[in-house]
């Protein structure tokens, strides 16, 4: 078999008004991701996601990656990943960034190929399945007045969800007022997790650990801008709560130096941008000798979140899985079979590969070839 072709299929959603929200990430208005595909000439095709600005990751596909990968063989995937980023993304974009989330589109579709051809779902190539269902944790809970996001996080908790991550990162004696009426509406049982989305200085958070601690949080995420490997290590030496981060980490590298310098303690990659699904498995493997659990960070589309199942049900040391549960139709209006939590767990699909199958109303629906939107730091800084 080989690659005959690779397409991007970039895809934008709007976010009803009503499902709309805020965190140090910015405002969000609409939803995109970047899909690709990789088509052989046996007639299996592979599908796979990219989590970036697609206008940028499109041009990186068509001009670095295909003409590499065009009459490989696509069930080569560590000697066409190794190739990919040792010898070009890595040398021609920058070794972490951009270039390295193309590859993660990329290598997803090559391991769909790989299933396909095999007849296997994903998961069973990748070991077997490690728990019959992966524990799923609600990301939806943004910043509002505390009775409200209480109340939201009850529905969740009536819903069957047992954990639940709130975002912070903006004023902590309002983070704090938040995270303590969360935990008196659901009680000492349910799970709750904190996000800063690198909101917050070194001080501030030494604060923060020590209150969302009182309040029993698994584990405060990227309290500090990505970069501050120092910051977090002084963060998780105070031992207050544990350190969650890795959704803005690229390839095993950026992680390894976070391990290395006793700066984290669950590592978050995404597999639609740290490198796809080979590399996250070098990832949790790197966890795993250092005796840490790796929990995926899961955004973006549905095709992102099958991977992440798949990963999450066969890797042995990945614990709770993140579910965005907010409005977003390229999570839940993409798939002919959309992927849904049941009481708090999911499966990956049984089917050969990823076992998804793209609805082409939806692709049409939410197809999109302008420019994408100003960031809200992009919008700040030109106004
Ligand atoms: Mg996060």
């Amino acid at each position: 078999m080989k690659i005959t072709g690779i397409k991007s299929i970039r895809l934008r959603a709007s976010i009803p008004p009503q499902g709309r929200f805020v965190s140090r990430s910015g405002q969000r208005s609409h939803r995109s991701t970047l899909l690709v595909q990789v088509v052989t000439d046996e007639g299996i095709t592979g599908i796979g996601s990219c989590s970036g600005n697609g206008a940028i990751l499109e041009v990186m596909i068509e001009r670095v990656l295909k003409p590499l990968l065009i009459g490989k063989s696509p069930c080569e995937i560590k000697e066409l990943w190794e190739t990919s980023y040792f010898h070009s993304v890595a040398k021609e974009l920058g070794s972490r960034g951009l270039g390295v989330v193309a590859l993660s589109g990329v290598d997803v579709a090559l391991w769909d190929i790989l299933g396909k051809a095999k007849g296997e779902p994903l998961f069973k190539l990748l070991g077997g399945a490690a728990r019959d269902k992966v524990s799923v944790y609600a990301t939806a809970l943004y910043p509002e007045a505390p009775a409200e996001v209480a109340k939201k996080a009850l529905a969740f908790a009536e819903k069957g969800f047992r954990a639940a991550k709130i975002k912070v990162g903006f004023d902590l004696a309002r983070d704090i007022e938040i995270v303590r009426a969360v935990r008196a509406e659901l009680g000492s049982d349910f799970t709750l997790m904190t996000d800063a989305n690198q909101g917050y200085t070194l001080g501030v958070a030494l604060k923060a650990a020590e209150a969302f601690a009182a309040c029993g949080a698994a584990f405060l995420e990227e309290p500090l801008f990505v970069e501050d490997i120092k910051g977090h290590a002084a963060l998780r030496a105070q031992g207050k709560v544990p350190i969650a981060l890795g959704e803005n980490l690229h390839t095993r590298f950026a992680f390894e130096n976070f391990i290395a310098r006793g700066a984290v303690d669950i590592l978050q990659p995404d597999v639609a941008r740290a490198g796809g699904i080979s590399e996250v498995v070098e990832i949790a493997g790197l966890a795993a000798r250092h005796g840490l659990s790796v929990s995926f960070h899961t955004w973006g589309d549905a095709v992102a979140l099958a991977a992440s199942l798949h990963l999450a049900a066969a890797l042995k040391n990945s614990g709770i899985m993140e579910l965005d549960c907010t409005e977003n139709p390229l999570r839940s209006e993409l798939l002919t079979e959309p992927l849904e939590a049941q009481d708090g767990f999911m499966s990956p699909p049984e089917g050969a590969g990823l076992g998804i199958e793209l609805d082409p109303k939806a692709l049409e629906r939410f197809a999109f070839s302008g420019a994408e939107e100003l960031s809200p730091w992009q919008k700040a800084l030109s106004a």
